[in-house]
This record gives structure tokens, sequence and C-alpha cells, in this order.
């Protein structure tokens, strides 16, 4: 059985480090803001190229308390609306509508699975404060026309970082480091992932910094002195040494990944299937390997493969507008955002897979009829 994505094996890979790493922090007896953060949050902030980085609980919550900051800094307020890609994971959406925010959907290209830039500026209005751009499968879904629109109507950029540890734009910005701020995920399946739940938030604004910071630790920036609302919503220090660990060994993971994608790129052969255009290496870390199936026969092909022993995944089967959570959007058509829902499938990819998986993957996807 060739599995979609074994965390065994993925942690295995620095396993000794990792258990080294949990060791150190379990012996001595310092959990919580201590310096295992401070490290990671300096290795990362450095990694990405931003000058501060803020670790918290999760990548939802990084993305909450990114809106949240600029609304307690009075540069947003509730109503306000946020541009974001219709065909993102519902984390996105959920960070927006959190903070009393209007997302505003816009659908992807097809052939790249981004934020379409061409149906952004039609959508914007004078109560728009802001764009977020995901990064979805690992891909740059920057463009510079999306900085352009954003320096005209004077919009904050957002980025949404959570699937593109070390992917770049194309001037070799890391992604995380272009926008205003970027929210940042280590659910352990990410490229770089903790073991268990984690967070940051990236950004080269001090306000917004000292902000996000306070807003993760109950809203305190000084002990027992609350001076917003926040949460509790830290990065643990065994998950912060953890991520030390395994950020240097990212961009070789990153490697590992892109030689699976340029054999899939290469390999794969089917008229049923469609692959996203490639990007050139650097704009591309692929978390996933979305194809899209046509003539309906995306499940067919899902099951086919599991029963050949190969696990598949769909990101995503339901779109954010179909959602029951948001029944308001239920009737909205997408049809861009609709068909990839109907049609993707992402392959096993992975810094643990290894070549002859591989092999086996392509050959029974060239038979699938
Ligand atoms: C994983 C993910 C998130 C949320 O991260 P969590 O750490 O699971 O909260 C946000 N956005 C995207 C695009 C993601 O893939």
């Amino acid at each position: 059985m060739i599995s979609f994505l074994s965390l065994k094996d993925v942690t295995a890979l620095h396993g000794a480090e990792i258990n080294e790493a949990v060791s150190r922090v379990v012996n001595g007896g310092w959990y919580l803001q201590g310096k295992e953060n401070e490290k990671f949050e300096t290795n990362y902030a450095q990694f990405i190229g931003c000058k501060y980085c803020i670790g918290c609980a999760n990548g939802l919550d990084a993305l909450i308390w990114i809106f949240r900051a600029y609304i307690e800094m009075g540069v947003m307020q509730p109503g306000d609306e946020v541009i974001v890609p219709a065909n993102t994971y519902i984390a996105t959406i959920l960070a927006i509508t959190e903070n009393g925010l209007k997302p505003i959907l816009i659908e992807p290209k097809v052939n790249t699975l981004e934020i379409d830039d061409n149906l952004i500026e039609a959508a914007i209005t004078p109560k728009t404060k802001a764009i977020t751009i995901v990064h979805l499968y690992g891909r740059d879904a920057y463009t510079e026309k999306i900085g352009s629109l954003c320096r005209k109507y004077n919009l904050k950029l957002i980025e949404d970082n959570a699937q593109a540890h070390g992917c770049k734009h194309t001037d070799g910005r890391i992604t995380g480091s272009i926008g205003d701020a970027a929210g940042h995920s280590f659910y352990p399946g990410k490229n770089l992932g903790a073991l268990g739940d984690g967070g940051a938030v990236t950004t080269n604004d001090y306000d917004l910094a000292t902000t996000v910071r306070a807003l993760a630790n109950y809203g305190s920036q000084k002990k027992y002195v609350f001076k917003y609302t926040g949460r509790n919503s830290r990065l643990d220090e065994i998950q912060a040494a953890v991520l030390d660990v395994k950020l240097k060994y990212l961009v070789d993971d990153n490697a590992h990944r892109k030689m699976v994608a340029n054999y899939y790129y290469n390999h794969i052969n089917n008229n049923l299937i469609t692959l996203p255009d490639r990007l050139n290496d650097d704009l591309n870390v692929y978390h996933l390997f979305p194809i899209l199936v046509s003539e309906g026969k995306r499940d067919a092909l899902h099951d086919y493969l599991e029963q050949n022993g190969v696990g598949t995944m769909i990101h995503y089967p339901i779109a954010p507008h179909k959602q029951e959570c948001y029944k308001e959007w239920n009737s909205m058509r997408l049809p861009i955002t609709e068909q990839i829902a109907n049609e993707e499938l992402s392959l096993p990819i992975g810094p643990s897979i290894n070549e002859e998986e591989i092999n086996y993957i392509i050959n029974l996807i060239n038979g699938f009829k």
C-alpha cells in the first residue's frame, strides 16, 4: 500500500534529531514561551525574509490574528470586504468571517488553480480593505497585477502561506514575505509540519507584529495587564523545537517533492487527465500534486487507485460557498471553483515517497480508462 502521505515515514527521515529536540525540551522543564520559540521564530523569519515572526497555535489562528490586529489598529472594521479566492481551504474564509469581515469570493484560473487576477479589480468597492492570496497546492499565487491593485486602491495584501513554505515568486522573494502579512500553518501534513498543531504570522510591520503577539497571548503585552480581549493561542516549546529541526531540511525535502513532480509531469499520459500549468521549480514547492480528471471520472480514478493500493485525496470536494456553514452563498454560481471541486484529485507526493512507488502510480494512471 502506498499511502497518500505517511507521516511516520516523514518524521523518520529526521527521526534521531527530532527525538533529541523533544527530549531536550521534556528534560529542560520549560514548555511555553521560552528559548525554543525564540530560536524558531528568529530562524523562520530569516528563512521567509521578514523582520518578525510570531508563533501561534495553528494556521487558522495565524490568519484570524492578522485580520483582528488590523481591526484593533483601526485599519479595518467589521463589515469591510476582503477579496479572497473562492477555491481555498475553509480556514482562509473562516478567518475573515470570524472577524465580522465580508469575504468576496473570486474565481481561480482553471489552468493555474490560483486566483484569477483579471477578476479582482471589478470586485473592489469602497469597502474593500484587503486582498488575500492563497498559495494553494504550494504554487506561487502572487502577480505584479495584484501588487499594483493593492497600491492603487490602498489595500493590504495578506498571504495564506499554509501550503507553500519555501515557495518563491519570480523576483526571488519567498512567499510569506511578499504581502503586508502572512499566515503559516505547521499542521503535520504541511511541507513544514509539526508533531501536532502550530502556526505563525510573518510581517515587516512592527505594529502588526506586536498586536498579533499580544492577541495570541490573551491580549497581553505585560504580565497580568490586558490590552485586548485575546485568546490563548501559543506555539508550545516542543513544537517549536521540532520545527526548528525540520526547517533545516525544508529546502532538501522540497527538492525531493520537485523530483517527484518532474516524474509525474514527464510521464503521466492519459487523455482524461489534465495537469495544471507547469511552473518553474522555484515557484512551486508541491505541497500537493493536483490533477483534474474529466468526464465525471474523478471518483472512479480515486477508487481504482485505492483498489490497486494507492491512496489519493481530494482538495477539496466541497467548495466553501457550497458548505452548510455558509448557507447564504449556497446559490452562488462559481463554475470554475465548482469544476475544480468536482474534478480535482491529489496524487501522493512528499519527502519520503520513492521512485519505484512513483513509477507504479504512473503506470496505473496511464492504464486508467
Ligand atoms: C492548512 C491550511 C490552513 C489552516 O491551518 P491549520 O494549522 O490546520 O489551522 C489555512 N489555509 C490553508 C490554505 C491550509 O491549507
